[in-house]
């Protein structure tokens, strides 16, 4: 551990204020302490945010801006392109911090430092494609197109799962679009917020430019209400639970201020009769058990044909009982512990719940006898309106229900607040089109044999309803993170009006 945490550069006690590669020195404000979730034990800390330092965060990033937004696009694509360098060489220690903190597994946590290579590279080219459309004037010797402006501030707040990858998801396109970044991570994994912030400006020292990515630090969610409250961030990116998403939604249009709300999921896999299941089933493992069920596209529910339900089960919990639970970052593990202890308490709770509801656990929901936060993984038979069904529970507990039609299934699927991830699972290609229809699933995700989660970064994400209505990453969702401005230009020598209107002196 301690070599690690010295090849990123982190020492016990880190600066939880950055202004790009400068750091704040004031030792005034509390410390926010980084637990190893596999064993309980102090990783290191992270200084907090003071209210003075934001204010100064905020002065510097607003004057950063001023030159930021005219640095030519591609310029700025340069830029972004130092910094998939730079991830490229971190990929393994950085990847290796995010499983020591955040506690999943070795190949997610690089995968997710992947991630943010993969949408660097997106952002690179995506520099010098921020097109906008021409138009045909109505009116003689006009012209008329639209352009995109840079925003200005961008304030991301992000969740504890991805620690890493939704900053650079924001922030890749943030920066390539001419705005500087504000991030204030989840508290859960402060040390990965300080180490990407470190990677990041290290790669950016010599280029004479002016600071771009800001760090704050916040755990107790005070500062986080001012920022966004703050109508100097001109659009405030928020990740996390639609619970908290709702406040801050609601408070960020209270100023007329942009927010894209990227929340919470209750994604369902429809498996039909005609499913291959030597597909569907590993997909719904990866999907319920993957990242210990912390995945906001985590598959929570499995709608199955009641001709496949027996079958269905049967393999899913002989899979369950081959998951290898234990440290994270050995190689050989595919699910480590929850993030904290009452991530634990709350799986227990859910499957209470489905007892309480006469439902049956069919595997799993119990605690490993050793220090961390280790549960097995559950299985539950269960009804798609049952309140714990209808909520996310934020862990690896998976709800088992059998459908009579797949009109019934696509009913069920779409009959949560929810709205992010689905799939089926089918050979026919009527019922796969059915599912991808207008009258079909109602998420921002929809795939055809390929589970729920592991999403690509070149299309869109995000979801629907309660999810937020979001989108990020790839293809045009760097549009949010630019103002459209439409523009008429007169090259003739007579003034007249649009829509025939006369208004002679
Ligand atoms: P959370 O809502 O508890 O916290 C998210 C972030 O919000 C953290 O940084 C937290 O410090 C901050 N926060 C908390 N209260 C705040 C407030 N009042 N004002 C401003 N900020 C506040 O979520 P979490 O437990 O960290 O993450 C899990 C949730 O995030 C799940 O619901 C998951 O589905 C969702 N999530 C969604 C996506 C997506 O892209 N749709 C991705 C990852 C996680």
């Amino acid at each position: 551990m301690k070599d690690l945490l010295k090849q990123l550069d982190l020492t016990a006690v880190n600066a939880g204020t950055w202004y790009g590669s400068d750091h704040c020195e004031d030792q005034s404000t509390g410390l926010i302490d980084s637990i190893n979730p596999t064993t309980g034990e102090l990783i290191a800390s992270v200084r907090n945010t003071s209210p003075a330092e934001y204010e100064r965060v905020l002065t510097m990033a607003q004057e950063s801006f001023a030159a930021w937004s005219k640095v030519p696009a591609p310029v700025r694509g340069n830029a972004v392109r130092l910094i998939g360098n730079a991830l490229r060489e971190h990929r393994t220690t950085l990847g290796a911090l995010v499983t020591l903190e955040n506690g999943k597994i070795k190949s997610e946590g690089i995968g997710e430092v992947q991630e943010m290579i993969d949408i660097a590279d997106f952002a690179v080219g995506q520099s010098r494609m921020l097109y906008g459309n021409t138009m045909h004037s109505e009116r003689p010797q006009h012209r008329m197109y639209e352009q995109w402006q840079p925003l200005g501030l961008v304030g991301t707040i992000t969740a504890f799962n991805f620690p890493v990858a939704v900053w650079a998801w924001n922030a890749c396109i943030a920066a390539i679009c001419g705005n500087v970044n504000i991030w204030k991570p989840s508290p859960k994994t402060a040390l990965c917020g300080v180490a990407v912030q470190k990677i990041v400006n290290a790669a950016l020292a010599d280029e004479n430019l002016p600071p771009v990515f800001f760090l704050i630090n916040d755990d107790s969610n005070e500062l986080a209400q001012t920022f966004v409250d703050d109508p100097r961030i001109n659009l405030l990116s928020f990740t996390g639970s639609c619970a908290v998403g709702r406040q801050v939604g609601a408070r960020v249009a209270g100023r007329m201020g942009r927010v894209l709300l990227e929340l919470g999921g209750n994604n369902a896999i429809i498996v039909d009769e005609f499913a291959n299941l030597d597909l569907a089933i590993p997909a719904i493992v990866f999907g319920s058990v993957g990242t210990a069920g912390q995945r906001c596209t985590t598959t929570r529910r499995v709608l199955i044909h009641k001709s496949r339900f027996d079958e269905v089960r049967t393999a899913l919990v002989k899979a369950y009982g081959q998951i290898r639970i234990g440290d994270p970052l050995d190689g050989k593990t595919l699910m480590g512990p929850l993030i904290d202890e009452s991530s634990v308490t709350r799986v227990e709770a859910a499957c209470d719940a489905v007892r309480a509801h006469g439902g049956e656990i069919l595997c799993g929901g119990e605690r490993l006898d050793r220090p961390g936060n280790f549960i097995t993984p559950a299985i539950a038979v269960a009804k798609n309106d049952w309140n714990i069904v209808q909520s996310e529970t934020f862990g690896p507990i998976l709800y088992l229900i059998p459908c009579n039609t797949l009109d019934d299934a696509i009913a069920m699927q779409n009959g949560v607040v929810q709205g992010l991830s689905s799939a089926i699972f089918t050979d026919n290609l009527q019922n796969a089109e059915r599912f991808l229809s207008s009258g079909g699933s109602d998420c921002g995700i929809a795939n055809v044999n390929i589970g729920t989660s592991g999403a690509e970064i070149g299309g869109a994400f995000g979801g629907e309803k309660e999810t937020g209505g979001g989108r990020e990453a790839g293809s045009d969702a760097w549009k949010a993170y630019m103002r459209r401005q439409t523009t008429t230009i007169n090259w003739g020598k007579n003034l007249p009006l649009a829509q025939g209107v006369n208004f002679d002196l």
